[in-house]
């Protein structure tokens, strides 16, 4: 039972589908749903393309609502992008400089260390993920864990995505397992998802060439789960790639959790186009993010947790992914470069009381988590003034 769950929720989820009337169309569907069966592609591709996406929600948030009932999770974190120096540059990113840019940059040890003292009384989490720095190694990056663990025992780590572990342990000489098991021993807690992009090497070649190709980002996670390391995973929508492919994204994701339950979180994020040099890319309306929650909480049943990826959607959208599926919000974040610089313009710094309150406009209960989703507290929003709320238009 994933942390968090309710107990029975398949036998809820069974009762609720069941015991309501559901388009002929969606029939073998909620039969599915309701028996635990795992979706098929072509399932997928009916949830991709059917007009009916009032449906496709509902389903999805009942979902949702079994599983979890109305609690919503978010953390108090913080971001810190240790450098944006990197040796490759994929075409979406908006966030890499070359070496001798006058932009770039590189945090010493000691700066990391002061960053994150700012924040370090009022989060128990640091996210932290960055460019391909052509000199960074193993012992840079487990220097930097140990310090920050001595300083901060009580912060998890939650750092490097799949191309980073893939980079640092070619430069340090090791096998993928080596460089994790010694960042794990030097106080790494979890990896974040991130550079899963589509785990399809043609969209790959067009959108990140030179990246890691699908399966080694596949083989890093199921490393990572070996030495009990938990990791979440991602995918970018809204480039150039098609619904079967998305599709074949999330069943290579669950064949993975099937094998390993190694990922805690699914979080998928759309294309930001500013900035980056993919002109091509089709971009994600606002109908297309909320389906694409849905259509991930319906695909991926092994994977507790899907999440409103507040940086990138903004606030607004996050409230109405929470009722298409979503149950998580990630945190407080504080600072973040990767998606403000492609153009999100989501508001940082928001305290425990403001990400409360999103959860709470989507008609959910906010609780508090911790990284590894083991420790709960339902989240009191502290007394504020009451505000006088938006009338709505009445046409005289
Ligand atoms: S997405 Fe990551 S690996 Fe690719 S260019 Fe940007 S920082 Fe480098």
């Amino acid at each position: 039972m994933a942390a968090g769950e309710l107990a029975d929720w398949q036998q809820n989820l069974s009762h609720s589908l069941l015991s309501q009337s559901w388009p002929d169309s969606f029939a073998e569907i909620i039969e599915k749903l309701s028996k635990n069966i795992p979706l098929s592609r072509d399932d997928g591709n009916f949830l991709f393309t059917s007009k009916e996406l009032d449906v496709i929600g509902q389903i999805a948030n009942l979902v949702k609502q079994a599983r979890f009932g109305n609690h919503v999770f978010f953390n108090m974190n913080v971001h810190i992008n240790q450098t944006n120096i990197c040796t490759l540059a994929c075409k979406f990113c908006a966030f890499r400089r070359g070496r001798r840019a006058a932009d770039a940059y590189q945090m010493e040890i000691s700066e990391y260390i002061e960053d994150l003292r700012t924040y370090s009384s009022h989060v128990d989490e640091v996210h932290s993920v960055g460019g391909l720095h052509p000199d960074w190694d193993a012992e840079y990056y487990c220097e930097l864990f140990s310090q920050v663990k001595e300083e901060f025992p009580h912060i998890h780590i939650k750092a490097l995505t799949a191309v980073e572990i893939k980079h640092i342990a070619g430069l340090s000489n090791c096998s993928i397992e080596q460089v994790l098991q010694q960042l794990k021993d030097s106080g790494l807690g979890s990896l974040p998802g991130g550079g899963a992009e589509i785990l399809d090497d043609s969209v790959r070649e067009i959108i990140c060439k030179g990246k890691e190709s699908s399966e080694e980002y596949l083989e890093i996670h199921r490393t990572a789960h070996s030495l009990d390391i938990p990791t979440n995973c991602t995918m970018l929508f809204g480039t150039v790639e098609t619904n079967d492919q998305r599709i074949t994204h999330l069943l290579k994701l669950r064949e993975l959790q099937s094998e390993t339950s190694g990922f805690q979180c699914f979080v998928p994020y759309p294309f930001l186009p500013d900035d980056s040099r993919l002109p091509e890319a089709q971009l994600a309306t606002g109908t297309e993010i909320l389906r694409v929650i849905a259509v991930s909480r319906l695909m991926l049943n092994n994977i507790p947790h899907i999440k409103a990826y507040r940086m990138n959607i903004g606030d607004e959208m996050t409230e109405l992914a929470l009722q298409y599926g979503a149950d998580d919000i990630d945190g407080t974040v504080h600072k973040e470069s990767i998606m403000h610089l492609a153009g999100s313009t989501a508001p940082l710094n928001h305290d425990g009381a403001k990400l409360a309150k999103i959860v709470e406009n989507s008609g959910s209960v906010p609780i508090q988590r911790n990284t590894t989703y083991s420790s709960f507290e339902k989240y009191i929003i502290p007394n504020v003034p009451e505000r006088r709320s938006l009338r709505m238009a009445t046409g005289d």
